[in-house]
């Protein structure tokens, strides 16, 4: 063991901004673990709902810190080497050929699954119902190392850069959703442009859709999806009033249906949870068409517009997506960033790299949606 303490980025207090660098404990493995080294870490969605103490992550928070007795270390995206492996490690990857060993380059899925309940003896490990989450239920990779289950690591490819191998849990989350369904030929429409919008745009490109359509209301971000080589971008519109916003949806179905042609795209990505593009992402696909639903609605409240018209009658997929498979999923992003130029095209999507130091100016721009991806540098 190289170090007995290591800095970390915790959650210190429950309030918004009270995400400080402070020095931890190198944490201890159990038998089942592995410690980790980070090299570096993404920074995610649901940090900046962690920065801004939001509704949502407060109930984890609170009983991972129980009640901030003491912090809880943030981050869930990350890769870095393996330093120390527990006695009763067994296999990783779902792979029995694949062998761990000390200095390993490896990342890791984020949701730390039971193994016992029905989901995950029926391979639906990304639903278990015991899941606990890196950098919210339990303390996470902004630091200089982390101790985790062998059942999470992923060994990366030695030669993958660590900018890319920091991202991959989110690039599963979107290829999660995009490939639910195969791609191949497809006209697809993406609704939001975030940097799993952004992804699941590569992602399309890559896997052979016919044609790309996405829907963003930030300009920076539209000029970033030309250059990734979406075909079609539709800047929206922020509407104020009901008229504004009911206009505003039936000029983006038309222009989404004009530019897929025909009746419309096969596939919608819905990853922004605005309900205007939930209703846009229903009304838009063809007949018998397909819409991937990801992005989180502020409320839990969504109203269908006309739901025996839109969905019933014309027989759309509705799909909810969280998570990654385990492991299927990873494969799948593996095979990707096998590929020089999809990794060309996601760095594009990172737009920042950062000493870990500097994480509150990088979550303030993210904030802000100046920026796309942002990678934290730990060594
Ligand atoms: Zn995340
Ligand atoms: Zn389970």
């Amino acid at each position: 063991m190289p170090d007995s303490t290591m800095p970390s980025i915790q959650m210190t207090a429950g309030e918004p901004g009270a995400l400080e660098v402070r020095e931890a404990p190198v944490p201890a493995i159990k038998p089942d673990e592995v410690l980790i080294k980070i090299r570096a870490a993404a920074v995610c969605g649901s940090d900046l709902h962690l920065y801004q103490w939001d509704e949502s992550i407060r109930g984890k928070l609170n009983r991972a810190s129980d009640n901030f007795k003491h912090g809880v270390i943030a981050g869930h995206e990350f890769c870095g080497h393996v330093v120390e492996i527990g006695s009763e490690v067994g296999t990783i990857m779902d792979d029995p050929s694949v062998k761990l060993e000390v200095g390993d380059f490896v990342s890791a899925e984020s949701h730390v699954v039971c193994g016992k309940c029905y989901q995950c003896l029926h391979g639906e490990k990304h639903v278990c119902v015991n899941d606990k989450i890196i950098g919210f239920d339990r303390d996470g990779a902004f630091a200089g190392y982390i101790a985790l289950p062998s059942s999470c690591v992923w060994k990366n490819d030695p030669d993958l850069p660590y900018e890319i191998a920091a991202i991959q849990e989110p690039l599963g989350n979107a290829m999660h959703a995009a490939a639910h369904f195969p791609l191949k030929d497809q006209r697809v429409v993406i609704f939001g442009l975030g940097p799993i919008g952004m992804f699941s745009a590569v992602i399309a490109l890559m896997h052979g859709a016919k044609h790309v359509t996405a829907v963003e209301v930030s300009e920076t971000r539209v000029k970033l999806a030309k250059e990734i080589g979406v075909h079609d971008v539709i800047l929206g519109k922020i509407a104020r009033s009901d008229e504004e916003r009911a206009a505003e949806r039936e000029r983006v179905q038309k222009l989404v249906r004009e530019a897929a042609g025909e009746d419309g795209p096969d596939v919608a990505l819905e990853m922004s949870g605005h309900p205007d593009a939930i209703t846009n992402a229903i009304k838009s696909v063809r007949r018998g068409g397909k819409v991937i639903a990801f992005g989180l609605t502020k409320g839990s409240a969504y109203t269908f517009d006309d739901y025996s018209t839109d969905v019933i009658f014309k027989g759309i997929t509705v799909q909810g997506i969280i998570g990654r498979r385990i492991y299927d999923t990873w494969y799948k992003v593996r095979d990707l960033v096998r590929i020089p130029e999809a990794r060309d095209k996601l760095r594009k999507v990172i737009t920042e790299v950062l000493p870990y130091t500097e994480f509150r100016g990088g979550m303030e721009r993210m904030l802000k949606g100046e920026t796309g991806k942002i990678v934290l540098n730990f060594e």
